[in-house]
């Protein structure tokens, strides 16, 4: 369904991706774990339309993505800072990316609606960032990603500014809506628990390839190689 072929990308001489090439099911939970540098957040970039590829294809369904604006993509994202507009209420930071769409404004305040009720924002709609923690302003975040109905949901490490009992209760709200509406994610993250917790599929990269593909069990108890072995368990 995400289908990324022989994709390389460099800045300036620095070579990230020297071609990397995977397939992700319809409805899949994928976590990409790696250490720092080594591409994750470039690999997501790109899939989005943030950051334009030397070389290679990005395809959704059957459609080559791979030159397309970002807002033609179908796809939502969320990042590790918020990055909430901070005069504009909850309500309005969400239907931000609707307004640019040629959506009529009722059917703008309804899927801004059904979002807000989605992520458990209920009552905060005329908010503004600032009167929220850090968990209601990340659910605003995703709540933003989703009312666009994206084909695919990027999230770069979501979670990592959040306290742990935030953490946890989000991540598993995240996986129960990504079920709900069977949207295809990619999930970046440092925490080995929430890679094992969440995902169908994890991919570990190191160098801007991926070393090895499997359930987080298959990975755990069979690391492909000698990175994943030392990488697994030892790295925070
Ligand atoms: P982290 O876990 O720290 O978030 P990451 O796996 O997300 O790391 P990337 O941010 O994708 O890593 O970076 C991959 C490589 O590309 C790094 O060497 C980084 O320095 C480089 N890089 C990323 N963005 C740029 C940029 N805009 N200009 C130049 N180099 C960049
Ligand atoms: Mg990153």
């Amino acid at each position: 369904y995400l289908e990324v072929a022989n994709l390389t990308k460099s800045f300036t001489d620095t070579p990230v991706f020297k071609g990397i090439s995977f397939d992700i099911s319809k409805g899949e939970f994928v976590t990409l774990l790696g250490p720092s540098g080594c591409g994750k957040s470039t690999l997501l970039r790109s899939i989005a339309g943030l950051t334009t590829p030397d070389s290679g294809q990005i395809r959704v369904a059957g459609e080559d993505i791979t030159w397309l604006k970002p807002q033609k993509r179908g796809i939502g994202m969320v990042f590790q800072s918020y990055a909430l507009f901070p005069n504009l209420t909850v309500a309005d930071n969400i239907a931000f990316g609707l307004t640019m769409q040629r959506i009529s404004k009722p059917d703008i305040a309804r899927r801004v609606a059904e979002v807000i009720e989605l992520v458990g924002l209920d009552g905060r709609a005329h908010y503004h960032p600032a009167k929220l923690s850090g968990g209601q302003r990340q659910r605003v975040a995703l709540a933003r990603a989703l009312v666009v109905r994206p084909r695919i949901l990027l999230l770069d490490e979501p979670l990592s500014a959040l306290d742990a009992p935030i953490r946890k209760h989000l991540r598993e709200q995240i996986r129960t809506i990504q079920q709900q509406l069977n949207l295809t994610t990619v999930f970046v993250t440092h925490d080995q628990e929430e890679a094992l917790t969440l995902s169908d599929r994890v991919f570990v990269m190191n160098q801007g390839k991926i070393v090895q593909a499997g359930t987080a069990e298959a990975v755990y108890t069979r690391p492909a190689n000698d990175f994943v072995a030392g990488f697994i368990g030892n790295y925070n």
